[in-house]
């Protein structure tokens, strides 16, 4: 039967520490929100004139749905009312990583895993242990060659 990982007394208060201000954060808006400024369409305006003088600030939401960005345009007095909700998901994110990291440190300990090092960029496969694709085989995968050409080209 596996034995349970032992964190230091130490690593325990962190823990507590952590789940204590999760447990009191709050509600959690996802995202950021970036002032903007902007030019128009209009010939003549002002933010086309040398020097130009830009549209804004707006504040633009933007978060993450499925991969991919979404953004809303947020008034001064929503960006207010839902201040204090952003800062407390940006606070959970940081503890979780918090967490995560104190967690990562004991399993490390526990196991005699040597820490491993955040990649350097995207070509870091210089392959001294000789290590593959560890993905599930691509048999079954594969797909097939679409044998309708006509549309395979976008819109
Ligand atoms: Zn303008």
């Amino acid at each position: 039967m596996a034995e349970p990982p032992r964190p230091g007394p130490t690593e325990d208060a962190d823990q507590h520490r952590i789940a204590a201000e999760l447990a009191d954060i709050g509600y959690c808006l996802p995202g950021s929100v970036t002032k903007r400024q902007l030019r128009c369409g209009k010939p003549g305006c002002a933010c086309k004139a040398d020097p130009p003088v830009l549209h804004g600030p707006y504040r633009q939401w933007s978060r993450k749905i499925g991969g991919k960005t979404v953004s809303r345009w947020l008034s001064g007095d929503q960006v207010e009312r839902y201040e204090a909700w952003f800062a407390n998901a940006k606070r959970a994110r940081d503890l979780l990583t918090e967490l995560e990291a104190l967690s990562l440190r004991i399993a490390e300990r526990t196991e005699g895993w040597d820490p491993q090092p955040a990649p350097t960029g995207h070509r870091a496969r210089s392959g001294d242990r000789g290590h593959t694709d560890t993905g599930p085989s691509p048999q079954g995968k594969r797909r097939a060659p679409a044998p309708r050409s006509r549309r395979t080209t976008g819109l």
